[in-house]
């Protein structure tokens, strides 16, 4: 659903649009977490932005006109451009001057606004991105293993976490279709990736987000917490599942799984459906149907538990 309406107008708007900027990303500028956001758009959907700026007294700038087609690009063809978007000239024009960083400078993350914390995190993590997903990259970095903040739940966010190589195209492909009826971009509080689990900064910028969206758009607002909101027995980028329940200490009770779905096989979705208590062991899953034990999944991959369950941070 690309226009949202507004629980009460805001500053004459009646509606928000969920892309080109995303919601997450434009609460985020609204309520001067973020100084800067970049998005790309198509022609068709220059009008909605240009009266959003104006309504919201945003200002904007096309890099792009200015710096070329070096640095961020558009996807090639896709016949889109780039656009930043600010609340204050100085901070857009410090952005723009960056738009040759790369995404690796460290400076290009901060100047977006993002916790220095999680910016160095990502860059960490970009030079293992071929060999460890930055979820799991990002849950070994966790302290506390358990009780995240929903907000942080960055499973479904496959933004600046892609390789460009063909397998993972077309493993995003193949998620993306066995959740046509979601938008996987949309399912985000936070527009960028923690640095842990338990990252103070991101979690109390989350709820800040959150907040906002609450006030303005309940619906989607409770969308997000719902989906986000629940233990994702996770292995890899595109093989998880998520459980309709609760999870404490390493436990799950579940009473079946929720979308989005991710690439397990049919087979291992089975044998957790059939039960309603789920133990995340180093080597193993012991899947149960109350005190009964019905499987024991092995894996030589190990599955953790990412219990996303908490709204406190
Ligand atoms: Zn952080």
């Amino acid at each position: 659903m690309p226009f949202l309406k507004l629980k009460k107008p805001l500053k004459g708007l009646k509606e928000l649009r969920d892309f080109d900027p995303g919601l997450s990303d434009l609460a985020a500028l609204l309520i001067g977490a973020k100084p800067v956001l970049y998005t790309d758009f198509s022609a068709d959907g220059w009008p909605y932005i240009r009266g959003l700026c104006e309504a919201l007294k945003l200002k904007y700038l096309m890099p792009e006109a200015v710096y070329g087609k070096a640095g961020f690009k558009a996807v090639p063809k896709s016949g889109k451009r780039m656009l930043l978007i600010g609340r204050g000239t100085k901070a857009l024009k410090d952005a723009a001057k960056s738009w040759l960083r790369s995404p690796t400078d460290p400076a290009w993350g901060l100047l977006l606004g993002y916790p220095e914390c999680c910016v160095r995190a990502y860059i960490e993590w970009r030079s293992l991105a071929a060999k460890t997903d930055l979820v799991n990259f990002t849950f070994g970095r966790t302290l506390k293993k358990e009780r995240f903040h929903f907000g942080l739940n960055n499973v479904f966010n496959y933004f600046s976490r892609l390789t460009g190589q063909p397998a993972d195209r077309e493993a995003f492909a193949r998620i993306r279709a066995a959740n046509k009826d979601l938008d996987l971009s949309a399912l985000q509080v936070i527009s960028w990736h923690p640095c842990s689990y338990g990252c103070g900064p991101s979690a109390k910028l989350a709820g800040e987000i959150f907040s906002f969206l609450s006030a303005c758009l309940p619906e989607r607002a409770a969308e997000l917490k719902e989906r986000l909101g629940k233990p994702v027995l996770f292995r890899d980028k595109y093989e998880y599942l998520v459980l309709a329940g609760s999870a404490k200490k390493g436990e799950a009770r579940y009473s079946g799984l929720s979308e989005p779905r991710g690439l397990l096989p049919e087979a291992l979705l089975k044998k957790i459906e059939a039960g309603n208590l789920l133990k995340a062991g180093k080597d193993s899953v012991a899947v149960f149907r109350g005190s009964r034990p019905l499987y024991k999944i092995t894996s030589a991959r190990p599955f953790s538990l990412l219990d996303f369950t908490a709204s406190k941070g």
